[in-house]
């Protein structure tokens, strides 16, 4: 018994008579070409999308962007690599019905048009609205750290750069002591002029080092940036994930019912803090809802932006971080202490009264009162486990009443929070795992944003493909 055998290279038909026959009706390709053909790339903001009437003709830019959103699709990013794959696959071979742009046209496309994959990725959220997909009653927002194009080496801080100069100035100190012990030093002594030699060496390096240092540390100061980020100046330490080092802040805000990404949008902010409500109030919009509930982790608990959520239309959950130096020490937390609206007065577990006796406010407008009774605690049986000075104080945010209401909401749904877990980590494994987004292959913020566009997008198209299938989605587009 042989093996199966493939045919002659020599055979006149390889292939099937037409590349259409080898693209069964339900592969993903026929639907991103019925999806890009049915856009208006104009009005999306893609250059070209109008023939020019002279010159030499260029690609249409519906073909490059089929050539992307099959590449993210199948986790093929690199525009040499998707160059390579118009030659030899053969769904790029149908989508594109042969064309081979080389790797620079299809890199520049996605250079040239980076402000228009934003409104992309939004005209699939708006067909998978259309298409029902959307619970629009509860949006879990969350951030991930995507490494850049910058390694860790190449990053600097104020702080960083200071220490270098300072341990600069004390290597050259200590280098010019030994050059004059070894200028004391009888001249002929055997190897001492070859050792002056290699310290002048070393002190002309440290120098010119310093001198470096120093400039970027001023140009840091100039600009009032806190970072230095030499081969993408966008890009910025994150702190909160080591692994990650140099890189970007990734946020989304997804739909609780599909796990399908409903907003997305690239900071290099390495905190969380201060994103819900601009995360949330943007689902809310393309979601066309009057009010939505929006779920984030301790990382976004900021009362300014929890209080902007109410202005805008977003209910938020977002559970308190225990910090503070009572937590740190095993003092009572600030929960155990009850606020009286109508007197404004603290009751703490002593069942003592404290009352406002200082007012304070930061530079960004944050009003702090300060409440305690000192005459109470400085005769309390409570105080070893309360406070480690003379008296107790509680700071209260002018404007606390709406943490106090969301955290009345979030005892009232305990479920939240696990709910948060499970609709968020689906699409941050999923890209990561799944889609191998490894780091992001350009540099700048508008263009890391415009690749993270396509990644969101790639990864909602799969989960629409997962849920409804091919035929379904080519139906709602040639409807
Ligand atoms: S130490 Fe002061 S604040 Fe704490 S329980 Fe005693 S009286 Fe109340």
């Amino acid at each position: 018994m042989g093996y199966i055998e493939g045919h002659s290279r020599d055979q006149m038909l390889l292939l099937p008579a037409s590349v259409n026959d080898d693209v069964s009706a339900d592969n993903p390709v026929r639907f991103i070409a019925a999806f890009i053909d049915d856009l208006d790339l104009g009005e999306l903001g893609f250059d070209r999308s109008r023939p020019k009437r002279t010159g030499r003709p260029g690609y249409d830019p519906a073909d490059l962007l089929k050539l992307y959103l099959y590449g993210y699709l199948n986790r093929v990013r690199s525009s040499r690599c998707l160059a390579a794959e118009t030659a030899r696959n053969l769904e790029v071979i149908w989508l594109l019905g042969g064309l081979r742009p080389d790797f620079r046209t299809i890199a520049d496309f996605r250079k040239t048009n980076r402000a228009a994959f934003k409104p992309l990725f939004r005209s699939f959220v708006l067909l998978c609205r259309r298409l029902d997909l959307f619970g629009r009653e509860l949006v879990a927002v969350d951030g991930t750290r995507l490494k850049a194009v910058n390694s860790r080496k190449r990053n600097f801080t104020r702080q960083k750069l200071a220490g270098w100069i300072k341990l600069a100035d004390e290597r050259i100190e200590e280098y010019l002591a030994r050059l004059d012990l070894a200028d004391r030093a009888e001249a002929e002594a055997e190897g001492a002029a070859r050792r002056a030699a290699a310290l002048e060496a070393k002190i002309a390096r440290m120098r010119k080092r310093r001198e470096l240092h120093s400039a970027m540390l001023a140009d840091l100061v100039a600009s009032g940036e806190s970072q230095l980020s030499l081969t993408d100046p966008d890009a910025r330490g994150m702190a909160t994930s080591p692994k990650v080092g140099v890189g970007y802040n990734a946020q989304v805000a997804v739909d609780a019912r599909h796990k399908l990404i409903v907003e997305q949008y690239v900071t290099n902010s390495g905190s969380d803090l201060g994103f819900l409500a601009q995360t949330a109030s943007a689902a809310r919009e393309i979601l066309g809802v009057e009010q939505i509930d929006a779920v984030a982790d301790k990382g976004y608990y900021k009362g300014e932006d929890i209080a902007t959520c109410e202005d805008v239309g977003v209910v938020p959950y977002v559970v308190r971080p225990q910090r503070g130096p009572g937590i740190n020490e095993g003092y009572f937390a600030k929960s155990e202490f009850r606020y009286d609206a109508d007197e404004d007065c603290y009751t703490c577990p002593g069942g003592q009264r404290l009352d406002p006796y200082t007012r304070s406010q930061k530079p960004n407008g944050h009003v702090t009162i300060r409440y305690a009774n000192m005459r109470a605690c400085g005769t309390c049986a409570l105080k070893p486990q309360c406070a480690s000075g003379t008296r107790r104080s509680i700071d209260r945010w002018e404007g606390e009443a709406v943490l106090e209401r969301m955290a009345e909401r979030l005892a009232a749904r305990p479920d939240i929070t696990d709910r948060r877990r499970e609709t968020v980590e689906h699409p941050f494994g999923t890209i990561k795992q799944w889609m191998n987004q490894g780091a992001f292959l350009m540099r700048g913020l508008a263009n890391v944003n415009a690749e993270f566009s396509l990644t969101a997008l790639a990864y909602n198209l799969r989960r629409a493909i997962n849920i409804l299938g091919i035929p379904a989605l080519l139906g709602a587009v040639r409807a």
